[in-house]
């Protein structure tokens, strides 16, 4: 087994050195070619071969998914000798973790696959107002002691939280291309497994875990929430991330996560839909819809001219029959794109007696692609048209925009560097 320390890598033009992140925590990691204790198959033989008892293999599955723990070194309910066995034979993650970007309210992780590519995943940290405010107070009170700026950075067991959220990435980039997205710039390079799905859960557990300790009933903080957000479409995947789902929903040999606290976001790939209402996988879906009509559509998603509008609204109403959830339609403002208010008005006409919720997206500039961001204030006028058709609205809250890890934008070091190399 060799070492070798990987380093976040900031770019080498000061244009881009502006624009990406100004810290990164290097991770000493072990690339091992050991087989996955994530397969139930692998454990199972391994178990066979030590004559493990049935419980011992429950054990270790519970060190895993429930202790949050992702080194058999820390399995403190197994026997030395048998951590060590597990270690001479398994790996835990699929990836490897090798970047951590920090701020407040969000933590950007940057891992490597076996094959050399890199994805992302992204914790989100949710806070009640009166937790902001709180926050803002604590901040003054350090500042007016003179301490440093990293005293205002990190977040503590002192400062509750309401939820944690993951964001994580179902392809290694994406093939959809959507005009505004920097994943989609990437290209696509291939799909990631089950394994490599979950290892994006399970390191983010551990992370919460290791930062924030035990609460004070003594249970551990875990992410409740996991969106298929990041890189790729989910529903080109579907396989895995169906099996992944499996997964994070099983009490036992999983992350008893509610199916109603999962959500695929897609960016409307038909045949995918179709197959989450044969397979009754009743996950939240959210829909990149971006525009209200199919020309507007099919300018900003090449994927449009093959999914119509006329045919994705059809199956979106299809899935609402059999799932009877609400849908969430992303809806990104552009400046003088997508902002209008014409757009405003067809998007309701469009929604109008339909189990919708919109999500307003202001657009994440980056200096790869040639769009601007919308103003607050068109924003507001839009989310007011909306409204006062009786179409429910949220602006989004653009979590993550300082570590470039808001919707669009993840793979965006790579791009910003590919541009400034241009
Ligand atoms: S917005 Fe989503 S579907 Fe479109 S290119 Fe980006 S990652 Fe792919």
């Amino acid at each position: 087994m060799s070492t070798r320390p990987l380093y976040y890598f900031l770019g080498k033009c000061q244009k881009v050195r502006q624009e990406a992140p100004q810290a990164g925590e290097i991770l000493i990691h072990y690339i091992t070619m050991k087989q996955s204790i994530l397969n139930p198959n692998n454990l199972q033989t391994f178990a066979k071969e030590h004559k493990l008892q049935p419980f011992r293999v429950k054990q270790i599955i519970q060190e895993i998914y429930d202790n949050q723990n992702i080194r058999f070194e820390d399995m403190t309910t197994l026997s030395k000798d048998l951590r060590q066995q597990l270690d001479e034979n398994f790996e835990i993650l699929s990836i490897i973790p090798e970047t951590i970007l920090e701020s407040e309210d969000n933590i950007k992780i940057g891992f490597k696959t076996h094959d050399n590519f890199t994805i992302e995943a992204v914790i989100l940290f949710h806070r009640s107002k009166h937790e902001k405010e709180s926050i803002k107070s604590k901040v003054h009170k350090v500042e007016s002691q003179n301490k440093g700026p990293d005293d205002l950075t990190t977040l503590g067991p002192d400062r509750p939280l309401n939820r944690i959220t993951l964001c994580v990435s179902s392809q290694i980039g994406c093939p959809v291309n959507c005009v505004f997205c920097v994943t989609g710039k990437l290209g696509i390079k291939r799909d990631l497994t089950r394994n490599e799905i979950i290892s994006q859960l399970l390191f983010a557990n551990n992370f919460i875990k290791t930062k924030f300790g035990k609460k004070d009933d003594q249970t551990l903080r875990a992410v409740r929430n996991v969106v298929f957000m990041g890189m790729g479409e989910p529903l080109i995947n579907y396989q895995n991330v169906k099996k992944s789902i499996e997964i994070m929903i099983a009490q036992a040999g999983g992350f008893s996560l509610g199916k109603r606290h999962i959500t695929i976001s897609t960016a409307g790939i038909i045949p995918g839909i179709e197959q989450l209402i044969k397979d009754d996988i009743p996950v939240k879906l959210a829909i990149s819809l971006h525009a209200p009509n199919q020309k507007l559509r099919e300018e900003l998603m090449p994927i449009a001219k093959v999914y119509t509008l006329d045919k994705l609204m059809k199956t979106i109403d299809d899935y609402v029959k059999v799932s009877d959830n609400r849908i969430f339609y992303e809806y990104i403002m552009i400046k003088n794109k997508t902002d209008k208010p014409e757009l405003a008005t067809q998007l309701a006409d469009l929604l109008h007696g339909r189990l919708a919720h919109v999500n307003l997206i202001p657009y994440n500039m980056n200096p790869a692609i040639k769009l601007e961001e919308s103003d607050e204030r068109t924003i507001r006028a839009f989310k007011d048209i909306l409204e006062k058709k009786g179409i429910t609205v949220t602006i989004r809250d653009s979590l993550g925009r300082d570590l470039k890890s808001a919707c669009g934008q993840l793979g965006y070091e790579k791009i910003a560097n590919r541009h400034c190399e241009e």
